[in-house]
């Protein structure tokens, strides 16, 4: 039940309409908020006593007692009655409001044009009831201006959000050493490219790389010399990949590269490539210029076996590294299609 009081200040009357149509649930309709208006303005008291039973007992009244209280009271009247034509100046405010919608500029142009309309009106009620009109469209303009800046501001902190997730689930997928992906990585991809191989017969290949003695550079020189060892074991790996290949960091020193549509003698190329270049160049430390020597790598490659799982696939190619390393180290293996 609203507070039924008599307004004497149209604006709080116009308030008040609007305040009990929300409550009933009900769209500002403009012959609606009129009827109520009349309510709140100390209108006829026979339409005042139809609204007071509607909310006796805590009820709303209805649209159809609206419309029909509209029809009686207010539609009827003599044209010289400020009822019809105060009808006519909110159905015009409240039909602005509707089109400004969402945009604040062409809002305040139409509000000014509004502001023009009703001020050449006559009667002292109506121009207070388009005063408190107009005030109210004023809050919801600068309501509306707000909202859509803080729209602005969200939309701005969920880009944001977005950026610094993708960063986020960039970086937990990257090796920080070496910029290759990490082992994460390496399953995904992995993954992903056994669910294609199960549709298309594609072929694919696995290369492992593992740097030779490598404790022993550790050892001999630092960890930050191994450290610099693996960055460039990384850098040739990318030399001699394509675009589509997939290379990972997969453990300490060891590296895994999936190698899409590629069959074992291409594999092997790419795996001598890699190996050769490590063998060929010799480190210096840049520091004293001191001779490091070379630090090689041994290989094992696997060609994907139709219906195999990622883990026998992937044991496989580690047999075929076990194998280069038992067979002396700086060479490349390739596993056999069967165990
Ligand atoms: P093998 O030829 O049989 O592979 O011998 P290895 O010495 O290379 O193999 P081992 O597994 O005995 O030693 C691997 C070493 O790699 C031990 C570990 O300290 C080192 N290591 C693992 N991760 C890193 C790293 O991120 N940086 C450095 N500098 N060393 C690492
Ligand atoms: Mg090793
Ligand atoms: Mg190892």
């Amino acid at each position: 039940m609203p507070d039924t009081t008599i307004r004497s200040n149209p604006r709080d009357a116009v308030l008040a309409a609007l305040d009990a149509l929300a409550r009933a649930g009900l769209a500002p309709e403009p012959a609606r908020l009129a009827v109520l208006y009349a309510y709140f303005s100390g209108g006829d008291p026979l339409l005042r006593s139809r609204l007071d039973a509607a909310w006796a007992g805590g009820g709303t009244p209805s649209a159809a007692l609206l419309d029909e209280l509209h029809a009686v009271f207010v539609a009827g009247r003599p044209a010289k009655d400020p009822g019809p034509r105060l009808e006519a100046a909110a159905a015009d405010l409240l039909e602005l409001t509707g089109r400004a919608g969402g945009q604040v500029a062409s809002f305040e142009r139409l509000l000014g044009d509004a502001t023009g309309r009703l001020g050449a009106l006559d009667e002292p009620d109506l121009r207070d009831f388009a005063a408190g009109l107009l005030a109210l469209t004023r809050h919801l303009a600068v309501q509306t201006a707000q909202v859509s800046l803080r729209l602005g501001e969200t939309e701005m902190r969920l880009a944001e959000l977005r950026r610094e997730l993708g960063e986020t689930h960039r970086a937990a997928l990257t090796d920080a050493l070496t910029g290759l992906g990490n082992r994460r990585a390496f399953e995904r991809d992995l993954a992903d490219l056994l669910r294609d191989r199960r549709r298309s017969a594609r072929p694919l290949a696995l290369v492992l790389l593992d740097v030779d003695h490598f404790k022993q550079v550790n050892d001999t020189w630092g960890h930050q010399v191994g450290d610099a060892v693996l960055r460039a074991v990384a850098a040739r790996l990318r030399d001699a990949l394509r675009a589509e290949d997939r290379p990972a960091r997969y453990g300490g020193e060891e590296f895994a590269v999936l190698l899409p549509d590629m069959t074992a003698e291409a594999a092997l190329r790419v795996c001598e490539r890699v190996r050769c270049a490590m063998a060929d160049r010799a480190f210096v430390l840049r520091s004293s210029g001191e001779r490091i020597g070379t630090v090689t790598v041994s290989g094992g490659v696997a060609v994907l076996i139709e219906g195999e799982t990622a883990e026998a696939f992937v044991a496989r190619a580690d047999g075929a590294l076990y194998a280069a390393k038992t067979a002396g180290r700086n060479r490349t293996m390739l596993a056999p299609v069967a165990g």
